[in-house]
C-alpha cells in the first residue's frame, strides 16, 4: 500500500473546555489586539451581549447582523461597524452564518478572529466561505480566512434547540463521511474522521433526552470540530455538491438538506468503495448508507426532501444540476442514478448499501 500522502495542519489554536469563552478577552491579548467586535445573528444579540461584557477593556462592541450566505451587504455594514468601533478583532459568536460573516471580515481587513462556534457546523476549523450577491453564491478557499482562534464551550450549545441538534450533528458527519474516499485524504484526515464518527454516535442520542448534559455535549463539541477539520483539509464529492445544488438553486434549509442526504449519499458511493466506508459500517451496523438512515430515524431526524417542502416536480432540474459540469466522486455520476437517488431521498426509502 503506497504511503504517499500530503498533510497541511490547521495553524489554529483551539480551546476546548466548559466556561472557556470567558477566557476570549485574554486570547484577544495574545494574538497582540486590544479591540474585539463581537458578531453574532440578531437572534443571539443577548449572548453575544454578555461575551462583550466578559471582555472587559477589549470590548470594542457588538454587531448582530449576521444572516444565512453571508450576503455582501451584511459584510460592508459589519467593516464599517468594525471601523466605527475602532476595532482591531473580530469575535465570532455563533453557527457557520455567523462564522462566515467573521471570515469575510477578515478577507477585507486582515483583522485575526477568535471563533466561538454554538452548533456543530464546523466552519470554524474550514479556510471556505460562501458569499452571496446579487442572489448569486461564490464559494473561495484561503487560507488567511482560518480563524485564529476556536473556543468550544460546550455551555454554549445546551440550549442549541433538539431539532438543531440532531440536523447540525449529521451535517457535520456528512464532512467525515466524504473525508473517508476523498481524493487528496491522508491517514490523520481518517484517522479524524473515524473518530468524529465514533463520537457522535456516543453522543447524539444521549442528547436525545439529556440535550443538558455537559458530558454529551462536549463529546458531541469534540466530534464536530474533528469533522470540521476534515471538510477543511480534504476534497469534498457527491454529496456536498448535491447539497450545494439544492441549498443554492432550490433553497432548502442548509443543515437540513444535509441530514436528509447523507444516507443517500453514503449508499451510492459505498457501492464503489465499500473498504473506504467499512468505519461506517463498523460503527453503526450492516451496510453504511442503510446504517446511517438507521441513526437518523432512530434520533428522530428528518428523512426525506418531501418532509421539508421540497416539490417532486423539482427533482428533474435538481437532478440536472447535480450532474453537470463533471466533478470528482468515487463513483461515476450520471444523470439518470442521480435522479434515481434523489428520487429515493425524496420518498425516504430506506437505502439497500
Ligand atoms: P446558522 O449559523 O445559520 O444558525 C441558525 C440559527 O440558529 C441562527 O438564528 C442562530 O443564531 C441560531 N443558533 C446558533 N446557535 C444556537 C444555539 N446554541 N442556541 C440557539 N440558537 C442558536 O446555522 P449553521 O447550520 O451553524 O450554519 C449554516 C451556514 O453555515 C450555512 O450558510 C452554511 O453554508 C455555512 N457553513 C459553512 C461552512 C464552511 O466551511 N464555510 C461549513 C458549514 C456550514
Amino acid at each position: 500500500m503506497s504511503r504517499d500522502f500530503i498533510y497541511q495542519a490547521n495553524r489554529a489554536t483551539v480551546v476546548f473546555g466548559a466556561g472557556k469563552r470567558r477566557d476570549a478577552g485574554e486570547w484577544v491579548g495574545k494574538l497582540g489586539k486590544s479591540r474585539a467586535l463581537v458578531l453574532s445573528t440578531p437572534h443571539q444579540a443577548e449572548d453575544a451581549e454578555a461575551i462583550a461584557r466578559e471582555l472587559g477593556a477589549f470590548r470594542a462592541g457588538t454587531f448582530a447582523g449576521a444572516v444565512m450566505h453571508t450576503p455582501v451587504n451584511v459584510t460592508e455594514d459589519a467593516v464599517a461597524a468594525l471601523h466605527r468601533a475602532g476595532a482591531d478583532c473580530v469575535i465570532s459568536f455563533g453557527g457557520g452564518s455567523t462564522t462566515g460573516l467573521g471570515k469575510a471580515i477578515t478577507l477585507r481587513t486582515g483583522v485575526p478572529q477568535i471563533s466561538i462556534p454554538t452548533t456543530y457546523a464546523g466552519s470554524e476549523v474550514t479556510p471556505i466561505l460562501g458569499q452571496t450577491e446579487n442572489g448569486r453564491k461564490t464559494t473561495l478557499r484561503d487560507i488567511a480566512i482560518l480563524p485564529d482562534v476556536v473556543i468550544y464551550d460546550p455551555e454554549l450549545t445546551v440550549g442549541l434547540p433538539k431539532q438543531m441538534t440532531i440536523v447540525s450533528g449529521l451535517n457535520a458527519l456528512a464532512h467525515a463521511m466524504e473525508g473517508l474516499y476523498a481524493k487528496d485524504r491522508n491517514p490523520i484526515s481518517t484517522l479524524m474522521a473515524v473518530e468524529s464518527f465514533r463520537s457522535f454516535k456516543a453522543s447524539l442520542p444521549g442528547l436525545i433526552d439529556k440535550p443538558g448534559d455537559l458530558d454529551l455535549r462536549a463529546e458531541a463539541q469534540y466530534a464536530c470540530w474533528l469533522a470540521g477539520t476534515v471538510l477543511g483539509t480534504v476534497g469534498m464529492a457527491l454529496h456536498h455538491k448535491i447539497c450545494h445544488t439544492l441549498g443554492g438553486s432550490f433553497d432548502t434549509p442548509h443543515a437540513e438538506t444535509h441530514a436528509i442526504m447523507l444516507p443517500y449519499t453514503t449508499a451510492y458511493n459505498a457501492v464503489a468503495v465499500p473498504e473506504l466506508l467499512a468505519p461506517i459500517a463498523t460503527i453503526f451496523g450492516e451496510a453504511p448508507g442503510a446504517a446511517l438512515h438507521d441513526f437518523s430515524r432512530s434520533i428522530g431526524a428528518p428523512l426525506t426532501l418531501k418532509d421539508i417542502g421540497f416539490e417532486e416536480a423539482n427533482l428533474d432540474r435538481a437532478a440536472d444540476l447535480a450532474s453537470e459540469n463533471p466533478y470528482w466522486n468515487p463513483r461515476p455520476i450520471d444523470r439518470t442514478s442521480i435522479r434515481a437517488l434523489l428520487q429515493a431521498a425524496w420518498e425516504g426509502d430506506r437505502p439497500e448499501t
